[in-house]
């Protein structure tokens, strides 16, 4: 998902607006944006793509300059309308909104609870608990019921809250998923990632911590730890696969990582080919870095359609597989007669890559060379990447050689995990290097909640 936010900024739903644009390719099955005028909280969400929820006229009837915004990838709790967000609940001492990032790992555990407690859930996301645990704080401010809420959740969140005069943002003590922080004049800008800053024309401030709480309103900005430290691990797929290029997280520009990603697979994985190619859009760079580092030349192998109406319902493995169908094209002149070394970053169930080899064999290639800029994916991501959703990983049962064989390459590789990790190029010094790389090797940053881990085990 992505989570956008603004403070003190007259034209705060439209800034919302061009920032969720941004952070569009981090949801596609809903958006919504809140926005408070100092008296009470007005909203419009929807399920779809930012440009059919929202128009001109919705856009314009909600005024105030205070905003919460969010684009939906249904990860936990599915599709559908009441788990658009931002959330938003009113009672007699006023409303409340919240935009989050992540999944919750002991959701279910505590909705129990608070269930048999006496809570109504109107939602089957993740997200709602944290309302209920706000709801129920003795404290006075917002701020504070957020810091006796947060601790109790576990898994990752980066969280974009306000009610009528505050927003409070919030990242988890590992930093699993992104969040930074701009300026835009006077006013201040929270977002998933620094493109939306670009976009809106705020200047990057710096990162939300993990682990901290930060509450702007009139009085500015304040900062506070709600947790004690943990181990740094921010998503290294947010690096691999998730984020837009010219995003930088944590500093780290995602377009420069993955090129050195590619450059590392041609040193790991040298193979003899005529043209490298990448498979669009979040292949591109690391093609270029292998390509850079090998020598082969770089082509434009591979075309997607970025006019396919992308589906407002939860995507099934029978609309993902029509889906990849009508969304890329080989490009015959580029390929025919030539030994192609292709370059993808990840096979998750192995639709993709199996369709694609077969696209660049229809259209002549003489060989097919597959170089993936990440290990295989062998454990399920319980932390907001719809690997969990799947329980399909194809390389938690099958070897390389076997995948292989299903893609029908003439040869598959995949970056090692040291390859990964120099690769993204965080601080080594630290474990991990300060990054997630459960779905690779199986270490889990948090405790995974029995009540999350059933329903993958089969
Ligand atoms: P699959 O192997 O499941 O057919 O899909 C892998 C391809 O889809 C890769 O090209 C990757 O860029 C993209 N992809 C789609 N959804 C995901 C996801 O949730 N995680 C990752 N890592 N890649 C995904
Ligand atoms: Fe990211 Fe993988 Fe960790 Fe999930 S398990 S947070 S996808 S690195
Ligand atoms: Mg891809």
């Amino acid at each position: 998902c992505g989570v956008f936010a603004v403070a003190g900024h007259a034209g705060a739903s439209e800034i919302c607006y061009y920032g969720l644009h941004s952070l569009q390719h981090r949801g596609q099955e809903g958006a919504g944006i809140v926005i408070s005028d100092g008296k009470r909280l007005q909203y419009h969400k929807g399920l779809g793509l930012v440009h059919d929820v929202f128009t001109r006229e919705q856009l314009e009837s909600l005024k105030g300059t205070l905003g919460v915004a969010h684009v939906r990838y249904a990860t936990a709790g599915g599709g559908g309308l009441q788990n658009v967000q931002p959330l938003v609940f009113q009672s007699h001492h006023g409303g409340l909104a919240i935009a989050h990032n992540g999944n919750l790992v002991n959701a279910e555990r505590l909705k129990e609870q608070l269930e048999d407690e006496g809570a109504i859930f109107q939602s089957t996301s993740d997200t709602e608990v944290l309302a209920h645990l706000i709801r129920r704080s003795r404290s006075r401010t917002l701020a504070e019921k957020m810091a006796n809420a947060l601790p109790l959740l576990k898994g990752a969140y980066s969280f974009a809250v306000m009610d009528e005069h505050q927003l409070v943002v919030a990242r988890d003590p590992h930093g699993l998923r992104p969040l930074s922080l701009g300026r835009l004049g006077d006013a201040w800008v929270v977002a998933s990632e620094t493109c939306a800053l670009d976009t809106v024309g705020a200047v990057f401030e710096r990162d939300i911590e993990p682990g901290e709480l930060l509450v702007i309103d009139e009085s500015g900005c304040h900062s506070q730890r709600f947790i004690s430290k943990a181990m740094r691990a921010i998503c290294s797929m947010e690096y691999v696969y998730f984020a837009r290029p010219d995003s930088d997280l944590e500093e780290i520009n995602v377009h420069a990582a993955r090129k050195r990603l590619g450059k590392r697979l041609a040193e790991e994985f040298p193979i003899e080919a005529d043209v490298a190619i990448g498979v669009p859009d979040s292949s591109i760079s690391a093609a270029i870095g292998y390509a850079e580092q090998s020598g082969i030349p770089y082509e434009v192998g591979l075309i997607k359609n970025r006019y396919i109406a992308r589906t407002f319902i939860q995507p099934s493995q029978a609309l993902r597989e029509r889906g990849v169908k009508m969304k890329l094209s080989a490009v015959r002149g580029v390929v025919a007669g030539q030994r192609v070394v292709m370059i993808d970053d990840s096979i998750v169930r192995g639709t993709t890559c199996r369709h694609i080899v077969q696209l660049l064999r229809d259209a002549g290639a003489k060989e097919v060379h597959v170089r993936i800029s990440a290990p295989p994916i062998k454990h399920p991501c319980f932390y907001g990447i719809d690997t969990s959703t799947s329980g399909e990983l194809i390389a938690s049962s099958l070897s390389v050689a076997e995948i292989c064989d299903v893609i029908g390459a003439d040869s598959l590789e995949f970056l090692s995990l040291e390859g990964l990790q120099a690769g993204i190029g965080r601080d080594a010094s630290m474990p991990q290097c300060g990054q997630c790389l459960a779905c690779y090797s199986g270490h889990y940053p948090t405790a995974i909640y029995p009540s999350t881990v059933l329903p993958y085990e089969k």
